[in-house]
Formats: structure tokens, sequence, C-alpha cells
């Protein structure tokens, strides 16, 4: 098998999620991620990093190493289920405050907390992602101290290549209590981080994600836009979901024009997403090793209109189970009706598709003398034993044909 020996390795062979903690690692004059003319965030070695360095890289980088929930976090009353890992409860859940719950991507969950965690002083920041207010189809960190900042920014899921932890060194720097809210693969960089960095342990109190499909090629919205002959300049708001739940893609230009379209017509075929790679091959994108994992609860998968917006939580820590404890008693979110896996594996298919798709998609990539990520506690290989020999056949040979055809 090929070995990861630089950086271009791992975006070569299509491993690299644009997550930037490369970049967070190495610092902005050695590594700098860019937009790629196919519409992925890629870091480039600006100035040559040292061996020190980049093994440092892959130690954490999401490309090369992903793992479950750390041993020492598994508490004891812990369930475990083979998709979905260990978990302490399931339940509906949404933020109470009708504004917050409206203009999230979901019932405002993860912005519910947030603000929770900020207003009780347990954290002084909250590191994430949101919308670039100077480019607004492109996402950028950010760091919000206030409700006010949360409410104010377009925070919603953001479908399209997003570099959530290139600023996350500044964040451990900052000497400061705070909490991340990112995606599956952004947790897992920062769970490899905490095993050399003391401060990620000390500093990042909690980490909280999303479920997540995977993240479009920025050509996607491109196309969006351009469908409605708009130019990315004249944008000053570009919204994927929200205000509504699943709520509408929408579009406004800086003269006023206005745009929309239905969240099932912009998402459309599976076979439509250009969804990258990377995520096709995801061992965890159900935040296995995150505190707390938000995620929709349209029966079936997919929304048949609109709703109030209904999260589902996942604890998946002590620490994630006295969070929302502590929110409901303090009014900042209400937790509704127990769940159970079934109802779990109703409202994501794909995921659980996935999940037993993946280690068969790993070997197609191994057949192929291309490097794969290194997994650890996340099942797919059990998983994969369960599935028809045709299964796991047609899924090598997906992978296998994508990379064939360069499609990666
Ligand atoms: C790429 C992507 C894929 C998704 N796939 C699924 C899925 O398969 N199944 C499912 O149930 N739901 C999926 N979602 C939706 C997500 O699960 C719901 O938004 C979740 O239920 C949280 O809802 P909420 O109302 O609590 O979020 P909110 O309260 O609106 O908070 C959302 C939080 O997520 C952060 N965020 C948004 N986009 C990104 C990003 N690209 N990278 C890092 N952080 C981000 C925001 O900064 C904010 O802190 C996806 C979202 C994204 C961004
Ligand atoms: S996945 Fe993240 S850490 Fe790995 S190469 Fe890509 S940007 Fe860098
Ligand atoms: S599917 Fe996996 S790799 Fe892709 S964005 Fe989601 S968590 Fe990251």
């Amino acid at each position: 098998m090929t070995a990861v020996n630089n950086l271009s390795d791992i975006v070569n062979n299509g491993l690299c999620i644009g997550c930037g903690v490369c970049q967070s690692i190495a610092g902005e004059d050695k590594i700098e991620v860019m937009m790629s003319p196919k519409g992925r965030l890629e870091p480039k070695e600006i100035n040559k990093i040292s061996p020190d360095i980049f093994k440092k890289i892959k130690s954490i980088c999401p490309g090369t190493i992903v793992e479950g929930l750390p041993k020492e976090v598994v508490h004891e009353d812990s369930k475990h289920d083979q998709i979905w890992g260990y978990y302490l409860s399931l339940n509906y859940t949404w933020s109470t405050n009708d504004k917050i719950r409206f203009q999230s991507s979901t019932g405002g969950l993860l912005n519910g907390l947030s603000i929770y965690l900020l207003e009780t002083k347990k954290i002084k920041f909250i590191l994430h992602t949101v919308a670039d207010p100077k480019k607004p189809m492109r996402s950028i960190p950010k760091f919000s101290y206030s409700k006010e900042e949360i409410v104010n920014c377009e925070s919603g899921s953001r479908y399209g290549p997003a570099s959530s932890l290139d600023a996350f060194h500044k964040a451990l720097d900052l000497n400061e209590p705070f909490a991340f809210v990112g995606k599956p693969c952004d947790i897992s960089a920062i769970r490899q981080l905490s095993k050399i960095d003391s401060r990620v342990n000390n500093l990042c109190k909690y980490l909280l994600t999303l479920v997540c499909g995977g993240i479009p090629e920025f050509t996607k919205s491109q196309d969006f836009i351009e469908s409605f002959k708009v130019k990315e300049n004249e944008l000053s708001t570009f919204r994927y979901r929200g205000y509504g739940n699943p709520g509408k893609m929408y579009i406004k230009t800086k003269d006023g024009r206005e745009y929309e379209q239905a969240y099932n017509d912009f998402w459309g075929e599976e076979s439509t997403w250009r969804v990258l790679f990377r995520c096709k091959i995801c061992p965890d994108a159900i935040g296995e090793s995150a505190d707390i994992a938000a995620l929709d609860t349209w029966k079936g998968g997919s929304p048949k209109g609109e709703d109030e917006g209904f999260n589902a939580v996942i604890t998946r820590t002590k620490k994630g189970l006295d969070l929302i404890n502590e929110a409901t008693k303090a009014g900042y979110i209400h937790v509704g009706d127990k769940l159970n896996i079934d109802d779990i594996n109703d409202f994501q298919p794909h995921q659980v598709n996935k999940k037993k798709a993946v280690y068969a998609r790993h070997q197609g990539m191994i057949k192929n003398g291309s490097p794969t990520i290194d997994t650890n506690g996340l099942r797919i290989k059990e998983l994969s034993k369960l599935n028809s020999k045709d299964f796991n056949e047609k899924e090598e040979y997906g992978a296998k044909s994508r990379i064939k055809k360069n499609n990666i």
C-alpha cells in the first residue's frame, strides 16, 4: 500500500477534508488552506515543514487516523450499539427560545447549548463555523463570546467546505476555557491532538457535534447561485437551511434580489450531491468521540415538509449528559420523548448504510494500492463481516473505480 509521506499524499489520495488542523499545527507561514479549482479546501505546503511537524500532523489529521470514544470517557452506564457506538441517552430535544429554534438548522440544540455555556460562564467562547460575512457563500471558523454573536451570524448547517480547525491553536493560545462545535471529523482531530497537547483537555471543555452526511464541493453552491444569474461578489446572504425546519436554501444580493429553493430540490438524488471522497469513506460521520451529537429526526431520512424543529440528541459521555440535564434545568433547551436505536436508524438510513459499507470501501482503496484511514474502536470491520458478499464486493468496486477515474 502506498504510504503517506507528505501532505500532498493525503490530498492527492482523496483523504483530506480540508479541516485546517495541519495549518493550525504548522503555522500559516508553512501551510495555507486554499480553495482548489474542483471546489475543495486543500492545504498547500508553502514553506517546507520539518519531518517532526509532519509526523505530528499525521498523528492527528482525520485523513490519516480516526478513533472512537476514548476509553477514559466511556461511562460504566453507557449502552453500546454496533452501528451507533456508545451512548448514555437518546432523546428528542430543541431550544426553548423560539427565535433560536426557528433560525437554527434543526431545533437549535447546538446553538441553545452554546448560549447556555456562555451565559453560565462555564466557558469564555465558542469556536464554531459560520458564513463569512464578507463572502457569505464561504464558511469560516468563528470565536463567539455572547448570545448576540451567535444569533446574529449565519451558523446553521454550512453544507460546503470549511476549515473549521485552522484557528484551533489560536483558541488554545488564548488560555481561556472554550467549547468546540463542529463536524465529527473535526472532533476526531481534536481528540487526537489532546493526546499530545495537554492544553486541549484543560481548555476545550466541551466537544459538540452534528451527525454528518458529508461536505459537497463548493461548485454545488456556485451552480446554485449561477442558476439565478447571481455572482458570488453580489451576495449579502447565503443560507443552506434554517428559518424553519429544514427551511429553504436562500440567497439575497446586496441590491435586494432574493431567491430560494426547497431543501429536497437542492439535494435531489444522492448522485448529484458532489460529496467529497473523504466523506464517502468516513469511518465516523456520527460523532462517536464527541460529548453529544445532534441530528435531524425526519422519519425515513428526509423531510416531508416544514416543522417547528425537532433535534435528536445522542449523549455519549457523562459530561455530555450533565450538560443536557443542566441546560434543561436552566431553561435553555427542552428535552422531549426518549428515543431508541430503531428510531435513530429510521432517521438516518444513509448513516447506517455508510457505517456498514465503509470497511469494504477502504478495502477497495487498499486493493488499488491507495493509502486509507487508520481506524480504531469504530467497529467497521466487524460490521462489514455481517454484510453479504455481494454488498461488500459492490462497495469495494465502487471505491476502486472512483479512484481509477480519478474522481477523488
Ligand atoms: C456538513 C453537514 C452535514 C450534515 N449531515 C447531516 C446528517 O447526515 N444527518 C442529520 O441528521 N443532520 C445532518 N446535518 C444537519 C445537522 O445535523 C443539524 O444541523 C443538527 O441537528 C444540528 O441542528 P441544530 O439546530 O442543533 O444546529 P444549530 O443550533 O443551528 O447549530 C449548528 C452548529 O453547527 C456548526 N456548523 C454548521 N456547519 C458547520 C460545518 N460545515 N462545519 C463545522 N461546524 C458547522 C455551527 O457553527 C453551529 O454551531 C448536517 C450538517 C452539516 C453542516
Ligand atoms: S484533513 Fe485536515 S489535517 Fe488532514 S491534510 Fe486535510 S486539512 Fe490537513
Ligand atoms: S462525512 Fe465525515 S469526513 Fe465528511 S464532513 Fe462529515 S464527518 Fe467530516
